[in-house]
């Protein structure tokens, strides 16, 4: 006779929070699966027994290793890389590398998590995985950065491969980072092969893998207002972050007619009553990107704006909110906040920028809200559409990348009802997102018995 495994949610917590000690990212993002997960598989046995979740909660492996660079004054630094291949039973694993001194295992085995249940909603083949390092880009000089992702890839190339893992960007890692490490990869292998996306236009790139994340975040949040019958035309926005999601979602809404009002980075936000328009978008693409510059310097260029230093900008009265910088960013008060004020919709550009308390509160307010993994899904699915292309050796039209990208968005949304409506109008985009996502993986996982 089997032993099937009935613990409860508080008990399967408990075993995660065993196995998994002084990682609380992991531990929260594996939460707010769960708190769904549990509820949909009452009635499923086979889920149960086969000890699905528990499988997708436990990385297929975590690669760890030492990245050895000389600065540019001849001193060797030691940094930590890593690659976290958490599910592929749905197709090779798929996720962006970040640099940034704030990565732990912790934090890459969460997002490498997240990224299964959000590379499943996509509909398209791939896995979950995530990786990274510990190394601080921030006033490195190109050649050092050169120098970190030639080493960094002299390990991480064993680890991956077109039909086995195929990282990407994600924060402190883009295209500069991407050119790198795929000339180190090339040179190593002697292989030129669709290895890693977000590659330039000239060497197997696609186009709107830039645009895709942000562009993607404001089409899902287009898709929820039209549930109400609404739109974003006069609506403003409070967007947080001033990277290549925070800018790219800024201007979808301002194509669309929306008010952008805030942008922030890790010194603080500015707030330009007037509006953030494309020019000014245009000038903090350049600021950020090209000069390495902090969003501190926009007030000077555009004085009517106003500079908070050390603070989020989720006080900002608004009728919709775009956390679009990092985990974490958005706590319980500042949801309340937000609801207080009246803001109606809030979708996720950042990778679990909301904390749980605040995920609660935007449920129980049963405002229009879309988890990370939902409404930031763009980035990825573009990147799917990428390896396609190099499969086929071929590049795709414009158009027809955007049409596909407006589509993968409304079938994440389609999806989210699927799973998510509660009745009386309340659509549960959390629930939706992590069921829909979920049962894709595990129904593949049944398929393949115990591996
Ligand atoms: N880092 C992005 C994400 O969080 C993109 C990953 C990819 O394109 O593989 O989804």
């Amino acid at each position: 006779m089997a032993v099937t495994d009935h613990v409860d949610l508080n008990g399967f917590m408990e075993g995660v929070k065993k196995r998994n000690p002084h990682q609380p990212e992991f531990v929260q993002a594996v939460q707010e699966v769960a708190e769904d997960i549990f509820e949909f598989m009452q009635d499923k046995e086979e889920y149960h027994s086969q000890q699905i979740l528990r499988r997708i909660a436990e990385p297929d492996r975590v690669v760890s290793f030492r990245v050895c660079w000389e600065d540019d004054a001849g001193n060797i630094r030691v940094q930590r890389g890593w690659r976290v291949q958490n599910n592929n039973a749905i197709g090779p694993y798929k996720g962006g590398i970040r640099f940034h001194p704030s990565v732990t295992e912790s934090v890459l085995k969460f997002l490498a998590f997240e990224q299964t249940f959000k590379n499943a909603l996509t509909g398209l083949p791939m896995g979950g995985g995530k990786g990274g390092s510990n190394f601080n880009p921030k006033g490195k000089s190109v050649r050092e950065i050169m120098r970190f992702c030639q080493s960094f890839m002299t390990e991480l190339y064993r680890h991956i491969g077109a039909d086995i893992d195929v990282p990407a960007g994600d924060i402190g890692v883009g295209g500069r980072e991407i050119g790198f490490m795929f000339g180190q990869y090339k040179r190593i292998t002697n292989n030129f092969t669709g290895v890693l996306t977000g590659k330039g236009l000239e060497w197997g790139g696609s186009l709107i893998r830039t645009e895709a994340t942000g562009y993607g975040a404001v089409y899902f949040l287009e898709n929820m207002l039209a549930t109400k019958g609404e739109n974003l035309a006069g609506k403003t926005a409070v967007i947080s972050g001033s990277g290549n999601v925070a800018t790219h979602a800024a201007e979808k809404i301002v194509q669309l007619g929306g008010k952008v009002l805030t942008l922030s980075d890790s010194g603080g936000f500015i707030h330009d009553p007037d509006g953030i328009t494309q020019d000014k978008i245009d000038w903090v693409k350049t600021h950020k990107t090209h000069r390495r510059g902090r969003i501190e310097e926009y007030v000077a260029e555009f004085p009517r704006a106003s500079f908070h230093a050390g603070k989020t900008p989720w006080g900002v009265p608004c009728d919709m909110a775009l956390p679009c910088a990092t985990q974490n960013e958005l706590l319980g008060e500042d949801a309340k906040t937000l609801v207080a004020n009246g803001c109606r919709a809030v979708s996720e550009g950042a990778n679990m920028p909301t904390d749980l308390d605040g995920v609660h509160i935007f449920k129980a307010a049963k405002i229009l809200y879309a988890p990370g993994k939902a409404s930031n899904a763009g980035g990825v699915a573009v990147s799917g559409l990428e390896m396609s292309q190099n499969s086929e050796r071929r590049s795709w039209k414009e158009e027809e990348l955007q049409q596909m990208l407006k589509d993968i968005m409304s079938g994440i949304h389609n999806s989210c009802i699927r799973y998510g409506d509660q009745g009386g109008g309340y659509i549960d985009y959390v629930k939706g997102a992590n069921i829909a996502g979920f049962k894709k993986v595990a129904d593949a996982m049944l398929a393949f018995g115990v591996v």
